[in-house]
């Protein structure tokens, strides 16, 4: 019995052989339901280049203003860094620290890991650090939260309307492009294929 031949469903531990299916089918556990592999078409090479888009954006993303506000003539620009050293300033250092991790940090951490792990595989370069890239990927997502921000805004524009004059900069229209990049990201990856493709590639390398 080779193990890689098996593995265990995540949600009830059912030992299952392990079949691939091809792109456009699922496999569910037979016993649980739960959706353990769902190939997509291009995993690869559409992670690494829409993970490169993703980088580009990530720079006005951050730096361009999002949204300029003018109150009695004074004129201010916000951009997602100002708000979050904003709330720094007001004494909100919990809620800065939360929008920080999950606005600025953990997607930029998450597009830059994608790119290497994607960029890895698409020109067949072994590293050693790939599970580990892989597996912080996997966690970092579960916290990097940029639609959370972009609700916060449209909040906080829908009450401003009525008191201020708003102007939208073009670090939203960067901003939006990179929450739709980073939902692309999220359906076009296949993790099976991609920790297959790493076991093949360090087990090579080992040869
Ligand atoms: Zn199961």
């Amino acid at each position: 019995m080779k193990i890689s031949n098996y593995l265990a469903c995540p949600e009830c531990d059912l030992l299952l052989r392990r079949n691939t299916p091809v792109v456009g089918e699922k496999a569910h556990c037979p016993r649980c339901r739960y959706l353990l592999h769902h190939p997509r078409t291009d995993s690869i090479a559409r992670t690494f280049a829409l993970s490169l888009t993703g980088l580009f954006l990530l720079f006005p993303a951050n730096l361009l203003p999002i949204v300029g506000i003018k109150v009695l003539g004074n004129a201010h620009d916000g951009t997602l860094w100002s708000g979050v050293m904003t709330l720094f300033d007001e004494g909100m250092w919990a809620v800065a620290l939360v929008v920080f991790l999950a606005s600025v940090l953990f997607p930029i951490l998450s597009i830059v890991l994608s790119l290497l792990i994607s960029g890895h595989l698409y020109f067949n370069r072994a590293n050693r650090h790939l599970s580990l890239w892989l597996r912080t990927l996997q966690h970092i997502d579960e916290w990097a939260m940029l639609e959370v921000y972009l609700l916060g805004i449209i909040v906080a524009c829908v009450k401003l309307a009525s008191m201020a004059e708003l102007k939208f900069g073009l670090g939203l229209t960067a901003f939006v492009l990179l929450l739709l990049v980073t939902v692309m990201l999220a359906s076009n990856f296949d993790s099976t294929l991609f920790w297959q493709r790493i076991e093949q590639l360090n087990s090579h390398e080992k040869k």
